[in-house]
């Protein structure tokens, strides 16, 4: 009874909504990282525009890969993958400026980004070990090991949970930025950013759903299997 069908009604609106998150992702990045900005200053450009407008001492390194741009709160660092930091587009702007949302919130020691800060190295390892521990405990027919292995698993829906409300929180603080600014003046182009920022907002959205559906779909198992007396 708690077997495939089970997880599919769990899973599946959570997967559906993490591929169309992913899928408005890359449309909507694919598609303002080739509209320029009328400025025409590059991702690198403008990171070092709105660190001296903002008043913050944050270093600005390159990063390997695509999208991966990220702030990094332990080395106070901005990094920047080589596509952002060319490119003089829309898209690059509006991550950069997500970014720096990041930067800020760590200079007012936001206090959800220290705590999601904290937490990244022991999720890390939850998320692969409780599974594990999870299905261990059910093959095993042991309980306790099956309760710990959702308890591990609860661990990621708290991080999505902390995650959702730091990132709109950098994505409100860009699009402040870059309306007062002068970057983006135009009104497409600053509808353009926004649009980028709300798909980016989508797949925390989604990550969350699915790990919530994830953990319902264990402590279903674990019901289940108290049913037929474990
Ligand atoms: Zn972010």
């Amino acid at each position: 009874m708690w077997g495939m069908p089970t997880y599919f009604i769990f899973a599946l609106p959570a997967l559906l909504l993490a591929l169309y998150a992913q899928w408005r992702v890359s449309a909507t990045y694919r598609k303002y990282l080739r509209v320029p900005n009328a400025g025409g200053m590059t991702g690198l450009q403008v990171a070092q525009y709105l660190l001296r407008s903002v008043g913050l001492a944050v270093g600005i390194e390159g990063v390997a890969g695509q999208l991966t741009d990220h702030y990094d709160p332990r080395h106070k660092v901005l990094r920047l993958s080589q596509g952002v930091a060319q490119s003089s587009s829309v898209g690059a702007v509006a991550v950069v400026a997500h970014e720096l949302g990041h930067a800020m919130q760590d200079a007012e020691a936001y206090a959800l980004l220290r705590l999601r800060a904290g937490m990244v190295p022991v999720v890390n390892f939850t998320s692969w070990l409780g599974p594990l521990i999870f299905f261990g405990g059910l093959l095993l027919q042991y309980e306790p090991l099956a309760r710990i292995g959702v308890f591990f698993v609860a661990g990621a829906v708290v991080f999505a949970l902390l995650t959702l409300p730091v990132e709109l929180d950098a994505s409100r603080r860009a699009m402040r930025l870059l309306e007062q600014g002068s970057i983006l003046t135009d009104e497409m182009a600053l509808d353009g950013a926004r649009k980028m920022l709300s798909a980016a907002a989508l797949t925390y959205v989604a990550a969350l759903a699915q790990a919530l559906s994830t953990m319902l779909y264990y402590i279903s198992l674990l019901s289940g299997g108290r049913r037929r007396r474990f």
